[in-house]
């Protein structure tokens, strides 16, 4: 089956009103028997009077938390973390990128809240893109990261008035200096709009996220193509309906590809028409 290139793709606003509007209060997210160290990525925010991306300085953050950021050049991984007691010397790879180095930071952040007395860890990029759909300790790190870096209010401001698109993924990251990935992520999850971003590696997808108006009877498929432009195609080449479910695959999405490492492409579907549901 062939598909119709679109030189001019449809774009459709972010709608964030109902997502403002329904903002959860501080620790929440993180109801039942928290330790008395942790802290929320909005509650240290809100303590440290953080009202701008630019305001989200991460090594304030850590030392406000009791750990101090080093760069140096590490092999094997971007991050360490090594805690005793309640000081914790967090290391980052010096060598990397600053939206990296940013993220690798906050991630080690997020073990030093969740898994604080267990063993250090060490954690590899491996570890930042391929850990966001099962429920693990490097999940919930990357979470929290991703919270701290991309605060929800914060992050709907700056994303009220862009399109949904890749185009607008590299703008937000460039804004919060953050990577394509983790703002690709919060774009999806926090938009209105019907939308997935798939992470393939080699034509096998890795993971997918979905915004909250996609039904939970949508699937991305095992093995996907994500070519390397934005255009139109069946719904069929992307999606398939959960076994059980009677979900209408649409006719058509809009797939906009970018690749992020090597070996590995996101790509952020979009519905052109509102999905049909039996
Ligand atoms: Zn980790």
């Amino acid at each position: 089956m062939r598909w119709s290139l679109s030189p001019s793709p449809p774009r459709r606003k972010i709608t964030v009103k109902s997502r403002l509007e329904s903002e959860r209060p501080v620790r929440s997210r993180y109801a039942g028997s928290l330790p008395p160290y942790f802290k929320s990525p909005e509650q240290l925010l809100l303590e440290l009077g953080v009202s701008e991306p630019s305001d989200i300085l991460i090594e304030a953050i850590a030392q406000h938390c009791g750990a101090t950021i080093l760069y140096e050049s590490l092999e094997g991984s971007e991050a360490r973390l090594l805690g005793y007691g309640a000081r914790a010397l967090i290391t980052v790879n010096k060598n990397a990128g600053v939206p990296r180095q940013r993220f690798s930071a906050a991630h080690e952040l997020g073990h030093w809240m969740w898994d604080r007395g267990k063993m250090a860890f060490s954690c590899a990029e491996q570890q930042f893109h391929g850990e966001w759909s099962k429920d693990n300790p490097e999940r919930r790190a990357n979470r929290y990261a991703e919270e701290l870096l991309l605060p929800r209010s914060l992050f709907l401001r700056e994303a009220r008035s862009l399109p949904l698109s890749l185009a607008s993924v590299k703008s937000l990251a460039h804004r919060f200096q953050t990577s394509l990935s983790a703002t690709a992520i919060r774009l999806v999850e926090l938009s209105d709009s019907l939308a997935l971003l798939v992470c393939s590696e080699q034509g096998r997808r890795r993971w997918f996220v979905r915004s909250g108006s996609v039904p939970w009877g949508y699937r991305v498929k095992n093995l996907v193509v994500p070519g390397s432009r934005i255009e139109e195609a069946p719904g069929s080449f992307w999606l398939e309906p959960r076994e059980g479910t009677t979900v209408r695959l649409p006719e058509t999405i809009l797939v906009d590809p970018f690749r992020i490492a090597p070996n590995l492409v996101l790509t952020l579907l979009t519905w052109v028409q509102p999905p049909v549901l039996n």
